[in-house]
């Protein structure tokens, strides 16, 4: 069996719960999206072997694993995730909600995009984690969603095209939508801040 990889890498997750963390993010090729301030080349992937891919992971000193991409629940999710379950790798993704997630996942952390997509009906609609990129649409339209996540995250959307001024206003923006809407905590992708993947 083959997944498309885009690449595979250890790092310090650098946004939402689990920030500063070390993982092994496996980037998965292709979504089902194409949102305008997407920082992915998820079209650059090549096929690879599931058995390549379980080396990869089991070849860093690293017992988590993030499933990203591009879309990663694109791809069938379980066999991958049984073979690393051997090994005591806790599963956790990143995905835009739009398909739902196999129960193997241990930690879902949906980012929905339907600031930008308001016809995409979200399909998982249950998590861990709700993680918003902030882009001036109004909060509200989240409160039903809310409610079947355990956690509330507002993130600035970091765009590399415009100023760090430009963007530092919208880390103000942001500040202060935290402040004034108690359950919503602070997303910062600071792995850009580091210079890290
Ligand atoms: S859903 Fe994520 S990976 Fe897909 S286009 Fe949007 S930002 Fe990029």
């Amino acid at each position: 069996m083959k997944y498309p990889i885009v690449e595979i890498f250890h790092s310090v997750q650098g946004e939402g719960y689990y920030s500063g963390i070390p993982h092994v993010f496996i980037r998965f090729g292709k979504c089902n999206l194409s949102c305008e301030w997407c920082d992915t080349e998820f079209n650059e992937y090549i096929d690879v072997e599931m058995t390549e891919v379980v080396d990869e992971v089991l070849s860093y000193d690293c017992k988590r694993v993030i499933f990203t991409g591009g879309e990663p629940a694109l791809q069938d999710l379980y066999p991958i995730g049984y073979e690393l379950k051997k090994y005591g790798i806790s599963l956790s993704i990143e995905t835009n909600g739009t398909i739902p997630i196999n129960p193997i996942i241990d930690w879902i952390c949906v980012s929905p995009k339907d600031q930008l997509y308001p016809n995409v009906k979200l399909k998982q609609i249950t998590g861990d984690e709700l993680k918003i990129v902030y882009c001036g649409q109004d909060l509200s339209m989240y409160d039903k969603l809310k409610k079947g996540f355990r956690h509330h995250f507002i993130q600035p959307c970091y765009d590399e095209n415009i100023s760090e001024e430009k963007n530092g206003k919208h880390f103000k923006i942001v500040e202060n939508l935290v402040k004034q809407n108690p359950g919503w905590r602070l997303s910062l992708q600071t792995h850009k801040w580091m210079g890290i993947l």
